[in-house]
């Protein structure tokens, strides 16, 4: 019987986290490109900038001053997309305009003091202390009964609309579980039903067994293209052991997480020689009552460019109305990712 060539062949791939189909044609890599290949190197910026309100020192729109920290800072975001005390009132319009108040907070955390840096640019022993720091505010907002879920998350780069470059990150915190943990969620559960046994668990013994997909690993994590990745560079990050968050990793698992997020993000600069935008973030068990043993700790990194430094893909056309779609497969993306350094930069 003929086989599919996974290499060659237009073929669509099943994510069993969400559940959608994402179309793969890696035949149309040979296609040429006409669109802008221009390169741009890494620009250092300053280490401090007056005008940053993350920069230790400087005041920010609420009109509290940010102290001068040297290692991590955390404080509630000025513009926040959610307020705690947003009443859970349901809306219902003839069952079709439906909705219900989401109370929420949001918070934000600078990094490191130095606005020029990124996890690829800081020591692994400085991205522990965001680690660390993370696990805090997992745990803090996991004790408050208002906030089920929380959602911490990085958007990198310009291109990710960030508006400023201080290495920073988000937590959104919701009452209710949003849509992509919530449809991973029914996943774990369901695929725990039916094969007694951890969805991610599994998947990382197979992709540990084939060794296409990896791009790097350490005792505690493996890094790798998932099979039914949806973006050229997209990684998902999974805990070797079956941990349920962050406040269950040890402290050499919590330093494990730090290595990785370091090896994983050098790559990605060296891939094209920028400084790589992202979006990246933990996907971790809701912090409702429940005890959510099906829940496997892990991160995403979703980064748009596909080419170079200055081309990036775009979600358009079919894959707006169809499905998403991808050219490179899987497997020569995380070839193309094991074949930089992730020990140094190379520019
Ligand atoms: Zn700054
Ligand atoms: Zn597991
Ligand atoms: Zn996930």
């Amino acid at each position: 019987m003929a086989k599919l060539d996974l290499q060659q062949q237009p073929h669509r791939r099943f994510n069993p986290l969400t559940r959608e189909w994402i179309l793969v044609s890696p035949h149309r890599t040979q296609r040429p490109w006409q669109g802008q290949t221009e390169a741009t190197g890494f620009t250092p910026e300053v280490q401090y900038d007056p005008q940053c309100y993350m920069c230790p020192g400087n005041l920010r729109a609420s009109g509290e001053r940010t102290p001068k920290y040297q290692h991590v800072f955390v404080f509630d975001n000025d513009y926040p997309a959610l307020l705690a005390d947003t009443p859970q009132l349901d809306f219902n319009h003839g069952e079709l305009l439906v909705a219900r108040g989401e109370p929420g907070i949001c918070r934000v955390m600078c990094f490191s003091a130095r606005h020029d840096l990124t996890i690829a640019r800081m020591e692994t022993q400085e991205i522990q202390l965001v680690v660390d720091a993370w696990t805090e505010e997992y745990q803090k907002l996991s004790g408050n009964p208002l906030i089920n879920y929380v959602q911490i998350f990085e958007n990198r780069g310009a291109m990710m609309g960030c508006s400023n470059p201080h290495p920073h990150c988000q937590i959104w915190s919701t009452s209710s579980i949003p849509t992509y943990p919530k449809l991973e969620q029914a996943s774990f559960q369901d695929y725990s039903q039916a094969h007694h046994s951890c969805l991610l668990c599994d998947y990382l013994k197979l992709e540990t067994d084939l060794k296409e997909r990896i791009v790097c690993e350490n005792d505690g994590f493996l890094a790798v293209v998932p099979f039914w990745a949806t973006w050229p560079f997209e990684t998902l990050i999974l805990s070797k052991r079956h941990v349920a968050d962050m406040g269950a990793l040890d402290a050499n698992e919590r330093s494990a997480l730090a290595d990785i997020l370091k090896r994983i993000t050098v790559r990605y600069d060296n891939l094209f020689q920028t400084s790589f935008p992202y979006s990246m973030g933990f996907h971790q068990r809701p912090t409702d009552s429940l005890e959510h043993p099906e829940w496997h700790f892990h991160a995403h990194f979703f980064p748009p460019l596909l080419r170079s430094a200055t081309v990036r893909k775009f979600m358009v056309g079919f894959e707006l109305l169809g499905m998403p779609q991808r050219d490179i497969t899987a497997e020569s993306s995380a070839e193309r990712l094991r074949a930089v350094p992730d020990s140094h930069h190379t520019f």
